[in-house]
């Protein structure tokens, strides 16, 4: 077995980054197929209007107003009105409201169990039952707090792509993200982030911990050992947890500048220069999101198994069977490659154990975060991302399967995950091309 331990690096000899781009070129078309052509994982359910941000209040941050959305754009009043911000990010297409509990009610009794992902999946087509939480989950649901279950939304019509969010609101949410990575126990106390408040909003006790995040901040974020990683000093899951998030936000914005809109001339396209200037120059950046497609890649071929005996359940039982072949398809040939991230050296050395459930907390807060995401198209691929990283993880470190006692999975967290799978695999082909742009470019020069 060739591991990429979470601790070593994705170049490192026995898997290099030509390893996994070889895996993605064959794995991506199955991938495409499930994620692009049916029903079951092209519509997602999630909370995207209902719930305000709890976080911060100020205004500038929210970003409901168009004021933080265009903040990179000096004069937005002189492009036409489709290619502003707060059009680019609006949603497409028709949305399905979720039924109340009274509508699931009246609709009868659920099927019985369907393998083991959880009582509530499989059985209800598309539209899915209400369901209890998990103390294993890594997102919070999103009917927590007010504001109900939310819409079904189609991705296809909704590609993540440039939408011209950015400016203050987005770095305010971006550095809260990062701030999630302090795992020192003993200067941010517990009850600062288990609540439904990431801090204290107003007080003395505010101010203390905000200076207290403040010089994480700076360390983590401005110092150059922050972006090497290879403090030895770093615990394993500390620098696992910042992989996630980096991965995360490399493949944001490789999507955003891979699908670029000239607002000059109207014209989408790829953007060479957002990309040097994000990435390319970062390899740190880019090591993450291979990480990443190592650590979802393996979730999902964990996950094949106990898909077999699973109902994608569309309402209709051709396609429904047609979604199952396709998922076989490409977890039979994910678990043929061999394995390439092993979960079984986390939380296990040193205080890795007791680290567990700061770590899935902290989890938690990165996904309570995306609703302080001040754009819709930028909040619904946010969260959908966060949530399929938090399945991913939940499949490593909670399903074991010699256990009797395996976690639920619900029909929004499959989803989730193979479109978290898809969107990785999709920045790993444009980085692709991006390195070869550069390269003619150099060759050019
Ligand atoms: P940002 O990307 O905002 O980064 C802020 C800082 O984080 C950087 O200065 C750097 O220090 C650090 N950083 C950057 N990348 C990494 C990395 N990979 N790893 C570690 N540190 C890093 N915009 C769109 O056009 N379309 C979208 O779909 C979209 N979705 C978004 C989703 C979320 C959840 C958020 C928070 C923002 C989203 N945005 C989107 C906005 C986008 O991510 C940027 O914030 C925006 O383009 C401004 O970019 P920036 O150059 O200021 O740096």
């Amino acid at each position: 077995v060739c591991a990429i331990s979470p601790k070593a690096i994705v170049s490192d000899a026995c898997a290099s980054y030509s390893t996994l781009d070889s895996l993605n070129r064959d794995l991506q078309p199955s991938l495409n197929e499930i994620t692009q052509t049916t029903d079951f994982f092209a519509y997602y359910r999630l909370n995207l209007f209902g719930k305000e941000c709890p976080f911060w209040n100020d205004q500038n941050s929210m970003c409901g107003n168009i004021a933080c959305a265009v903040n990179t754009l000096d004069n937005e009043e002189d492009i036409p009105k489709v290619w502003r911000a707060e059009e680019l990010g609006k949603l497409e297409g028709p949305k399905a409201d979720h039924p109340s509990r009274r509508v699931q009610k009246e609709r009868g009794p659920k099927r019985p169990l369907q393998g083991m992902l959880g009582d509530n999946v499989g059985e209800s087509c598309v539209v899915e039952y209400d369901d209890e939480c998990d103390d294993r989950d890594y997102c919070v649901p999103d009917d927590e707090g007010a504001g109900g279950k939310g819409d079904y939304v189609s991705l296809v019509d909704n590609p993540e792509r440039f939408t011209g969010y950015a400016g203050e609101g987005a770095g305010h949410v971006w550095d809260a993200i990062y701030r999630e990575n302090c795992f020192s126990k003993a200067s941010f106390p517990k009850s600062a982030y288990l609540g439904s408040s990431i801090f204290p909003k107003k007080g003395p006790a505010a101010n203390e911990l905000q200076s207290v995040m403040r010089e994480h901040e700076r360390q983590i974020l401005n110092t150059p050992s922050a972006t090497g990683l290879e403090e030895e000093d770093e615990c394993l899951e500390k620098r696992v947890f910042y992989r996630v998030v980096s991965g995360m936000h490399t493949s944001i914005s490789t999507h955003l500048c891979w699908e670029y809109l000239n607002q000059t001339t109207g014209e989408w396209g790829p953007n060479l220069q957002c990309y040097k200037d994000r990435l390319h120059q970062f390899p740190d950046r880019v090591s993450n999101l291979y990480f990443n497609y190592a650590l979802v890649l393996r979730a999902v071929t964990k996950l094949g198994p106990f898909l077999k005996d699973y109902t994608f359940c569309s309402g209709d039982p051709v396609q429904d069977a047609a979604t199952k072949a396709k998922v076989q398809a490409l977890t039979s040939k994910a678990a043929a490659a061999p394995q390439i991230f092993d979960e079984s050296l986390m939380f296990v050395n040193g205080e890795g154990p007791s680290l567990k459930e700061d770590f899935r907390n902290r989890f938690r807060n990165v996904s309570r975060i995306m609703d302080c995401v001040g754009c819709d198209k930028c909040r619904l691929w946010g969260k959908l991302q966060t949530a399929g990283y938090g399945a991913a993880l939940k499949v490593l470190f909670e399903l074991d399967n010699d256990s009797q006692d395996v976690p639920a999975l619900h029909r929004t967290e499959l989803v989730a995950l193979f479109n978290t799978l898809a969107r990785i695999s999709s920045s790993l082909e444009a980085i692709h091309h991006f390195r070869t742009m550069v390269e003619a470019q150099e060759t050019e020069a």
